[in-house]
């Protein structure tokens, strides 16, 4: 069914068992007090599900290449034994891995950060400080003992983070090099750096040592790299003594989405492929790929010789297992939200996945077997109803999950209909194989009521929200106003001109899918965003006009401050980007006067304005659903209330979902 994807890769002295990757992530767990146990719990369920080579997230190989002040480090003997409980658990179920060395420079957040010239960088606190000759060589040979020290611990290799705009980029570019010694000036002085830290690994690791290389291909800022001059460095770094070379694209102050749900699928395979050929050691592409089928294709078509993936082996550590055995329906698929994985470490908080909960507490939130088989009902079908029916047949129990609408998926039938959010449907269609798989007897169609429910040992209320119903001069003007339900589900008709009521992450959406040009393919999604698909330019950035949409759309909100960001730390800023560039008006400080046939009347600053919109949205968040409330208390110790029919307010599918899997685990 893959065969290319399951192809073993020989690499001469060592062999992975398929062409999957799973991409270096930072989880929280290399700086947490017990970390090492949990990250090997986390690394071995993962290596148990198949994946070929793991990499680590980034170590530092010394003190100030730290990103944060307490960031993990490797540099000593007692990091190589400390690390031996994490490549023995590996190596137990049969997968080899290897430990990521990045060097932050001046991404570093403290005040100790150096880099190869004296530049800030717009998205750190701290301007770095110049590497003397000296640091630069002492740097190379922390590389070299780190290397080194990770062979002693039982890695099977090091990945050298040449990427995203980390130390070794910042000297590979001249946006951020403006020596004038050995080290900066022409290229091949810029990339003297880099180069020896290979060297120096391959010399102190001996030859029988994977070493990656990610090699930023496309760095998506201002004087980047040109093409010619990756070409030059991938044929550089094959001489200096790499293994594979992995795909970088875009430094982390970029601008342009890489990563997000909003990036169309494997939209950066096209950079790898353009690299292939001037290298003979095996090369890998990443990005936005999650499922076996989208990876074999890429493998077929001859655009790389493996694929990373990072995040989906966050949401289904057997993604590589359940391929083999033809199961790829049953792949709880990464839908790139990003809301409790990168979010979280952005935030410094342990990574976890908003579709998987086990994700990085596999030592903590274990699914076991019921010691008492019970009969438990579930009211809503919505995304907490859903993880915790199917976990709750898993454990045994026997499931009765009822749903008053025609089909499962709660609000997440709502989003998968979002421009940029269809991934949402891969979720919907997961639990929908779950219900099977695991026995859940689903009723549609079925509202619950005490009656219903009165017999069964355990009942799980997940009924879920419905939009908030304001308060404005003429809202009941059905011609006019619509709820964002109805216009998402029904796909109501909208004039040209539109008000949204709510800058939400719902308001956001809405206004997203309204100006959301027709037809948008990957081509047209490299121009919105000024990618050079040709690599002409340095960084691979065209500046290529706004597109305007034809609508002419308003998000409000009554709070002053920022407007249209949404509520993603990672991704609030590709949200209101987007709006800008399609010339929606987000404005802050409302106050709701009136809706007439004119429009939506508002006050910002007490100055009345008219909006003549044609349709107003109401985003105005969200109510519970609470059936029967006034019976629930007959319910007594058996009632259990999850998801948005707990609390609406700040409506969160990693909440709802987590809850569920926590309640399904302890009944
Ligand atoms: P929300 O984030 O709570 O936003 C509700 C909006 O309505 C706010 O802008 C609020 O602003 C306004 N509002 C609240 N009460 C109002 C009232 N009585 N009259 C007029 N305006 C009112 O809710 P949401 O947009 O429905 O999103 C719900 C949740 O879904 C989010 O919290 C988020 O967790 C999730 N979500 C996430 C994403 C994502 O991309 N990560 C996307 C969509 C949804 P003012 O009070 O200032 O007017
Ligand atoms: Fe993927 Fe979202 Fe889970 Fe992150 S939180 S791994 S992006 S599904």
């Amino acid at each position: 069914m893959y065969p290319n994807l399951l192809k073993p890769l020989d690499l001469g002295f060592t062999q992975l068992r398929n062409r999957v990757l799973m991409g270096s992530m930072h989880t929280g767990l290399e700086e947490h007090k017990e970390g090492l146990g949990k990250l090997a719990a986390f690394y071995e369920e993962r290596a148990k599900g198949g994946v070929g080579l793991i990499v680590t997230g980034g170590f530092s190989p010394n003190f100030r290449g730290r990103l944060h002040p307490f960031s993990a480090e490797f540099s000593k003997t007692k990091h190589a034994k400390a690390h031996k409980v994490v490549t023995e658990a590996v190596h137990r179920q049969g997968g080899k891995i290897a430990l990521q060395l990045l060097h932050a420079g001046r991404y570093a957040m403290h005040p100790f950060s150096q880099s190869a010239s004296s530049i800030k960088a717009p998205i750190a606190k701290f301007a770095p400080s110049e590497m003397s000759n000296r640091q630069i060589n002492n740097t190379i040979s922390a590389f070299a003992n780190s290397a080194a020290l990770a062979k002693e611990a039982g890695y099977d290799g090091v990945e050298v983070m040449g990427s995203e705009g980390y130390l070794l980029n910042q000297f590979i570019c001249k946006r951020t090099n403006m020596r004038y010694d050995e080290w900066g000036g022409s290229y091949e002085n810029r990339i003297r750096f880099p180069l020896e830290v290979v060297k120096a690994i391959r010399k102190a690791a001996g030859e029988e040592f994977i070493i990656i290389f990610r090699l930023s291909m496309l760095d998506l800022v201002e004087e980047g790299s040109t093409f010619d001059e990756v070409i030059m460095l991938a044929k550089e770094l094959e001489k200096a003594g790499v293994t594979i070379i992995n795909t970088g694209i875009g430094w982390h102050e970029a601008r342009i989405p890489t990563i997000a749900t909003q990036v169309p699928r494997s939209a950066f395979t096209w950079v790898t492929e353009k690299v292939r050929p001037h290298v003979s050691v095996p090369i890998i592409t990443c990005n936005r790929i999650n499922t076996p089928e989208e990876a074999e294709k890429i493998l077929a078509s001859g655009q790389a010789d493996m694929v990373s993936m990072a995040r989906p082996f966050l949401a289904d550590p057997h993604f590589v297992i359940k391929a083999e055995q033809n199961q790829s329906q049953m792949i709880n698929t990464c839908i790139g939200c990003n809301q409790a994985c990168l979010d979280n470490v952005f935030k410094g908080k342990r990574a976890g996945c908003l579709v998987n909960p086990l994700a990085c507490r596999e030592t903590e939130l274990v699914i076991k077997p019921a010691e008492t088989k019970k009969n438990i009902a579930v009211v809503g079908a919505g995304p907490a109803g859903l993880s915790c029916a199917t976990t709750l047949a898993e454990r045994g129990h026997n499931v009765d999950l009822f749903e008053r609408n025609d089909r499962i998926g709660g609000q997440f039938r709502l989003a998968m209909q979002i421009p940029g959010k269809e991934e949402f449907r891969e979720t919907i269609r997961y639990f929908a194989n779950r219900i099977d798989e695991t026995g859940v007897k689903l009723h549609l169609d079925t509202e619950a009521n005490y009656d219903l429910l009165a017999e069964y040992d355990e009942v799980v209320m997940a009924s879920g929200v419905e939009p908030r119903k304001v308060k404005i001069e003429g809202i009941d003007t059905p011609e006019k106003v619509v709820d964002y339900q109805t216009l998402i589900r029904d796909k109501t008709y909208t004039g040209n001109k539109v008000a949204i009521v709510g800058a939400g992450g719902i308001g956001v959406d809405v206004a997203t899918m309204l100006t959301e040009p027709s037809g948008h393919n990957l081509d047209d999604w490299l121009h919105e965003w000024g990618i050079d698909k040709e690599i002409a330019h340095p960084g691979g950035l065209f500046p290529y006009p706004d597109s305007m949409s034809e609508k002419t759309v308003w998000v409000l909100q009554r709070r002053k401050g920022r407007v249209g960001k949404g509520p993603g730390k990672t991704t609030g800023w590709i949200h209101k980007r987007t709006l800008e560039k399609r010339g929606v008006n987000l404005l802050g400080g409302v106050s709701y006067d009136k809706i007439d046939e004119q429009g939506l009347h508002i006050s910002v600053d007490e100055k009345a304005q008219l909006l003549d919109a044609d349709t107003v949205v109401i985003c105005a968040g969200q109510e519970s659903v609470r059936p029967f409330e006034n019976q629930w208390h007959l319910l007594g110790d058996k009632l259990h209330i999850i998801g948005g029919a707990d609390y609406a307010g700040e409506l969160d599918a990693v909440r709802a979902i987590k809850q569920g899997v926590e309640l399904a685990a302890k009944l």
